[in-house]
């Protein structure tokens, strides 16, 4: 299955993602970690895109389209992936249908965590990432059993530099401005499902479960 996850920041898109990726056996990709990685291996792509991610900004779409599709290429994608913040433009989604049309796929799906803005901020301010292995949690509500030590590998658990309560605040407006109209533009193709993604994990992967299995019957 080919499947996209579009959610504005903090709404549990990497989480979910990671799950459902499981269940369906296909690789969950994240346009934010594969940045992350170039930052982090210091590359000229790295370099350019620190300076829109530090600032809330999106990267310009033809740079992000070309580092997904690039990973998109990759064998472990070829019979289905679940995409998790990207597309994130009407443009993206248009470059990502072309690329998809050329191998002769398409999307089977696309769900919308949907969540309001309050718990967003309260959400992400709090949040404390794993840089190695990608596990994420809540200094407040669901902090390690160690503090600032990931339950997972016990690496060191870090803030993102882009989850400052200013940085939140601008990429939630660059979200409405740049990423809602393309909700309307997946529901014209009949693709879009809305999921409430407050609540717990089990809970929203409950519902997603269910958009998709109305969806893909
Ligand atoms: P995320 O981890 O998905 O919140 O992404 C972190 C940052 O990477 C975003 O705030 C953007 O600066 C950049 N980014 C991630 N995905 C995209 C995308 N599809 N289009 C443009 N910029 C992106």
């Amino acid at each position: 299955m080919r499947i996209v996850l579009i959610g504005p920041p903090g709404a549990g898109k990497g989480t979910q993602a990671r799950i459902l990726a499981d269940l369906l056996s296909v690789p969950a990709i994240s346009s934010g970690d594969l940045f992350r990685a170039e930052i982090g291996r210091g590359t000229e792509i790295g370099d350019l895109v620190r300076r829109h991610t530090e600032a809330g900004e999106l990267v310009p779409d033809e740079l992000t389209t070309a580092v997904v599709t690039r990973r998109l290429g990759e064998p472990d994608a070829a019979d289905g992936f679940l995409l998790d913040g990207f597309p994130r433009t009407v443009r993206q989604a248009e470059l990502l249908s072309e690329a998809l049309a050329e191998s002769g796929t398409a999307l089977d799906a696309v769900i919308a965590l949907d969540m309001p803005d309050e718990e967003i901020v309260q959400r992400l301010t709090g949040r404390r990432m794993c840089p190695a292995c990608g596990t994420t949690v809540h200094a407040v509500f669901s902090p390690p059993r160690v503090a600032d030590r990931c339950d997972g590998c016990a690496g060191p658990l870090l803030r993102r530099a882009d989850d400052t309560e200013e940085t939140v605040v601008r990429r939630l407006t660059v979200y409405g401005e740049q990423t809602v109209p393309l909700l309307r533009w997946y529901a014209n193709r009949g693709l879009l499902s809305h999921v409430d993604a407050t609540g717990t994990v089990p809970e929203v992967f409950g519902r997603m479960r269910s958009a998709l299995a109305a969806v893909t019957v």
